[in-house]
C-alpha cells in the first residue's frame, strides 16, 4: 500500500541571528513497507519521528530525501485527480477528539463532510448513510442532531472514526487515537476499530507511545528512536522476543500482569537527545545500557538476523 525508501526529513534551523544553519533530523534515512490489510504499529517516545513519519506519507509534508510509493505511485508525482484520489483513500483518526472536530457543527454535518466534498453522496442518501455509519461505531443515528460537548471522550472519538470512514478509505492512519481516553474506553475504542479493519478490509497505520496499546491491535511494529527504525518485526516476535536494547527497554516500561513473566527494569536514563546535535555512532549509545566498543563511534547498519525482522544495533552485525 505504501513504500518508503530511504526518506528525510531535515528543518533548518538557527539557534541565534547569526549562527550558522543547523539541521533538525527529524526522519533520518527510513525504510517502511505498508502492506495491504494489515496494521503496522508505529511505536516510540516523543520526539522520534513518528508523527513527521505520519505527515510525509499523508503527503502534508515532502521528504527532504528519499521516495514515497502509495499503491505503486511516487506521491510527489501525483496529478489533481491523484492527489484527490489519495485524499479520500487515505483518512486519518486524531489523537485529541475534542479538538479535531469542529465544535459548531452538527454531528451529521461532520460525518457527511467528506462525502459532500468527494460528492459520493447528496440530501437524502447522504443522510442515511451517516446514520448507518453512526450505528456501525455504536452511536444512535439521533446523533447526527447533536453537537460534539454533547458527548464524551469514547464518544467523539467515535465521530472521528465515522467522519473518517465516510469516504470508504483504503487506509486509515490512527496518530495516538485512544492515548487521550480514560482505560476503560480505550479497549472499546481499539476493538471497534479491529472489528471495523476487519469487515471492510482496511490497512492500518497505528501511531502510538504505548506498546501496551499496540500488542494487540498490530500485525507489525516498527520502532522509531532519534528518526531511524531501530527494529521492525511481527508483533507475534517482537512481544516475546524483542531484539533492540531500546524496544527491550520500552517493553521493561510497561506493567506486565502476569507473575510468570519477569522483566527487569532496564528503562534507560536521561532523555531523547536533541535531534539537532545527535550523539556520533549509535544515537541510543548514551541510554544504552548494552553499549560497548564501536557504538560511541559507528553508525550501525540495518541487520536481519531472522526472516522478516530488521534490527539496526551492532550487538546483531
Ligand atoms: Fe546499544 Fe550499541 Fe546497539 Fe546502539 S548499537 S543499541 S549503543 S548496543
Amino acid at each position: 500500500m505504501f513504500e518508503a525508501r530511504g526518506v528525510r526529513r531535515h528543518y533548518p534551523v538557527r539557534q541565534g541571528a547569526f549562527a550558522p544553519r543547523r539541521w533538525l533530523r527529524a526522519v533520518d534515512g527510513v525504510d517502511l513497507v505498508l502492506e495491504p490489510g494489515e496494521t503496522l504499529a508505529m511505536v516510540g517516545e516523543s520526539g522520534c519521528g513518528k508523527s513527521t513519519l505520519a505527515r510525509l506519507l499523508l503527503r502534508l509534508e515532502r521528504p527532504t530525501a528519499g521516495e514515497i510509493r502509495y499503491r505503486g505511485q511516487d506521491l510527489w508525482a501525483l496529478d489533481r485527480a491523484g492527489v484527490r484520489g489519495f485524499r479520500r483513500e487515505v483518512q486519518m483518526v486524531f489523537q485529541d477528539p475534542h479538538a479535531s472536530l469542529n465544535p459548531r457543527m452538527r454531528v451529521g454535518a461532520i460525518v457527511g463532510e467528506g462525502m459532500a466534498i468527494h460528492d459520493l453522496a447528496r440530501g437524502r442518501e447522504r443522510r442515511t448513510r451517516v446514520e448507518r455509519l453512526l450505528e456501525q461505531v455504536g452511536l444512535p443515528p439521533e446523533a447526527a442532531e447533536a453537537y460534539p460537548h454533547e458527548f464524551s471522550g469514547g464518544q467523539r472519538q467515535r465521530i472521528g472514526i465515522a467522519r473518517a470512514l465516510a469516504v470508504e478509505p483504503r487506509v486509515v492512519v490512527a496518530d495516538e487515537p485512544v492515548s487521550a481516553l480514560d482505560v476503560s474506553v480505550q479497549a472499546q475504542i481499539l476493538n471497534l476499530l479491529q472489528d471495523l479493519k476487519e469487515e471492510r478490509g482496511l490497512t492500518y497505520l497505528f501511531i502510538s507511545h504505548d506498546l501496551r496499546v499496540v500488542e494487540h491491535v498490530s500485525d507489525r511494529v516498527a520502532v522509531m528512536y532519534l528518526g531511524w527504525v531501530v527494529e521492525e518485526a511481527p508483533a507475534e516476535t517482537l512481544f516475546p522476543r524483542p531484539l533492540h536494547p531500546y524496544t527491550r527497554a520500552l517493553l521493561s516500561a510497561v506493567p506486565v500482569p502476569d507473575p510468570d513473566r519477569r522483566t527487569e527494569p532496564t528503562v534507560p536514563e536521561g532523555d531523547v537527545p536533541n535531534p539537532i546535535a545527535p550523539p556520533p555512532g549509535c544515537p541510543f549509545h548514551p541510554r544504552c545500557p548494552e553499549r560497548f566498543g564501536p557504538c560511541d563511534r559507528d553508525v550501525p547498519e540495518d541487520t536481519r538476523p531472522e526472516p522478516g525482522r530488521r534490527v539496526r544495533c551492532h550487538l546483531f552485525r
